[in-house]
């Protein structure tokens, strides 16, 4: 048993309580997600022990492995990673949330593809805030056509928007970048689509993700050490 990984579990939950407080928001606001990726079935053991049930994970096979190890578990699994097509099937059966939808023609798979036994998948779209050309994610310009289009497929809810700024020179400059993000999800939300989650916020970016409304944050090296 490593005491290490309930130490780490609280200390970031006492990081993001504090950015709750001073954002005067309740901590219950925001939930974390801890980053499984690269670590074994019995870290994520170690982190449920702890408390943790939600975790996220960016190469597929690796985590499909995992979710199936822990099968007995009552866990809740978030897809954070690219997704090529000839993966979607595996999110699809073993994945509770994506994040990373950015494109329509996968999430028209992964809605085609999801089992009917299953709930409906959780899903986010995946935004480029801060418009770096190689990255992935929608364009800001590109998001409402997409947002629409998606919020109608079967299968699957569409619960917010995701975000993976690049670092921020200062604070002030992060904040700039998170409030984007906010400001689509507001606008998505007063043209009737029914949002309530943006996933923005990692280790070095938390304060100023969750005083810009972030509702998960995605923290991994922090919980489980380095990678
Ligand atoms: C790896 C990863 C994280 C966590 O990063 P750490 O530096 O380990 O905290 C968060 N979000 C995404 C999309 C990631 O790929």
């Amino acid at each position: 048993m490593n005491a290490s990984i309930a130490e780490n579990l609280a200390q970031v939950h006492a990081q993001i309580q504090a950015a709750c407080q001073a954002a005067g928001r309740p901590a219950s606001s925001v939930r974390l997600l801890a980053v499984s990726k690269t670590w074994g079935a019995d870290a994520v053991r170690q982190a449920h022990a702890a408390g943790q049930t939600a975790f996220g994970e960016n190469y597929i096979q690796e985590a499909v492995d995992k979710i199936t190890e822990l099968k007995a578990l009552p866990l809740e699994w978030h897809c954070i990673g690219p997704i090529q097509s000839n993966k979607t099937r595996l999110v699809a059966e073993h994945f509770d949330w994506v994040h990373t939808i950015d494109r329509l023609k996968i999430a028209q798979r992964l809605s085609e593809q999801r089992p009917a036994t299953l709930p409906p998948l959780q899903v986010c779209i995946q935004v480029n805030v801060d418009g770096g050309e190689t990255k992935s994610g929608v364009s800001p310009q590109d998001l409402p056509e997409l947002a629409r289009a998606v919020a109608a497929l079967p299968h699957m809810q569409l619960r917010g928007l995701m975000t993976i700024p690049e670092p921020a020179q200062s604070e002030a400059a992060a904040r700039s970048v998170h409030r984007q993000a906010r400001l689509l999800l507001e606008g998505l939300v007063q043209e009737g689509l029914a949002l309530d989650t943006l996933s923005m916020g990692m280790s070095a970016d938390m304060a100023p993700a969750i005083a810009e409304g972030s509702t998960m944050v995605r923290v991994g090296t922090a919980i489980f050490g380095k990678r």
